[in-house]
């Protein structure tokens, strides 16, 4: 494959509307003397910045609080107790995320700092609640710098390598790409350090067997992620609708130079996030509760429309935010989504106006009863 050919794949990246860049600890921290790598951080913030004057929304999933906090603390090198990393990732994360902010201040940007753990992306309400925080800190133009809760997160509960939390964190704000930054430049049939016949592999339509083989090969010394949990990864992206490129972060403004084409591993997947999000929403075999809708609601929904309050006539059911519920016109199911509303607050703001919603609930809640992006409306669903 050719650097046009690249070039031509890397539209998927330039051309997302949201993007979510991970950065390696390897790429970050200098495995030798343990500091930051300043020089190299200002040109990759550059090309975020690029990306966010073209529109582009983006989230960045940044590993190093460990690898910083282990030299601050003087831990001596070599593995870690649990422990010693939750120590090493609380002093850590600190400096990281001043780093963060200062070079994205720097370039106009906005730093939001996120902390996850598993659950928040296991649980469907942490779940959901952590979707709805990040698309508002996107939709305000910050830039959300994600890590994982070290500190908090014991062995049984942790992800313990970013590839993975990167690859949940993009399906949670249904981003179009995901790219891996990693010190090496993609996937090779086998482990190019030990392998001189190992072939680079330039793009994955189907994660197999095959490909799970391949990727038992090389990890770095600082992080903890290797090519498996970068094809685990892959794996989640791809069913998400996510593209997912795995390209190298040795070189500076790393983003841009997989733009020009500079050779990469693409996993490309069959759907779009929207389709896999509506998909889901309407594969759910029960909903909890069924909302009954007036002629003008079950119009405006037929038109792509999001479901206001006001065209609510009726609550039924046992739900809370963020199940799914039914949507009944003159006594058939004409759609199904994620309701934003719990059944009793729903009652009390059924037939209001979005305006009133306030003053009913003692809070500012959502103006839609469904949002658009949680709604499935029969007939529609090839469409999308
Ligand atoms: N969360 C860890 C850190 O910030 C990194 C995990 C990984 O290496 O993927 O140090």
């Amino acid at each position: 494959m050719n650097q046009t050919e690249f070039r031509a794949r890397a539209l998927r990246l330039k051309e997302a509307r949201r993007l979510v860049v991970k950065v390696g600890s390897a790429l970050l921290v200098d495995g030798r003397s343990g500091r930051l790598n300043r020089a190299w951080l200002e040109t990759l913030a550059d090309d975020i910045a690029a990306a966010t004057t073209r529109g582009q929304q983006v989230i960045v999933v940044s590993s190093g609080a460990i690898a910083l906090g282990r030299r601050q603390l003087g831990l001596a090198p070599g593995k870690l107790r649990l422990d010693e990393s939750q120590a090493a990732a609380a002093v850590g994360q600190i400096r990281l995320a001043k780093v963060w902010q200062e070079v994205l201040e720097e370039r106009g940007l906005a730093v939001a700092q996120v902390l996850l753990t598993l659950e928040d992306t296991e649980d469907r309400r942490r779940y959901l609640n952590a979707r709805a925080t990040l698309n508002t800190l996107l939709g305000l133009g910050a830039v959300p710098v994600i890590n994982e809760n070290d500190t908090v997160a014991t062995a049984e509960i942790r992800y313990g390598d970013n590839d993975r939390l990167a690859a949940r964190v993009a399906q949670m704000a249904s981003a179009e790409c995901l790219v891996l930054l990693s010190d090496i430049d993609g996937l090779y049939t086998a482990d190019p350090g030990k392998d001189p016949t190992a072939e680079f592999i330039p793009e994955v339509r189907e994660i197999d067997e095959r490909i799970d083989a391949m990727a038992s090969g090389p990890t770095s010394g600082l992080g903890s992620g290797g090519m498996t949990t970068k094809v685990a990864a892959a794996r989640i992206a791809v069913g998400a609708g996510c593209s997912l490129c795995i390209a190298t972060g040795h070189r500076e403004h790393p983003l841009a130079a997989i733009e020009t084409g500079e050779r990469c591993s693409w996993f490309l997947p069959s759907t779009t996030p929207l389709a896999t999000r509506k998909q889901w929403i309407a594969g759910t075999l029960k909903p909890s509760g069924t909302l009954t809708v007036d002629d003008g609601a079950a119009d405006a929904l037929g038109r792509g429309k999001s479901l206001l309050p006001a065209g609510v006539l009726t609550v039924s059911g046992n739900f809370g935010r963020g199940d799914t519920v039914s949507v009944l016109h003159n006594g058939a199911e004409i759609a199904r989504g994620l309701v934003a509303y719990a059944v009793d607050e729903a009652k009390l703001i059924a037939g209001r106006r979005s305006s009133d919603i306030e003053a009913l609930l003692s809070y500012v809640g959502r103006d839609e009863m469904i949002h658009r992006d949680d709604l499935v409306v029969n007939g529609q669903r090839g469409r999308e």
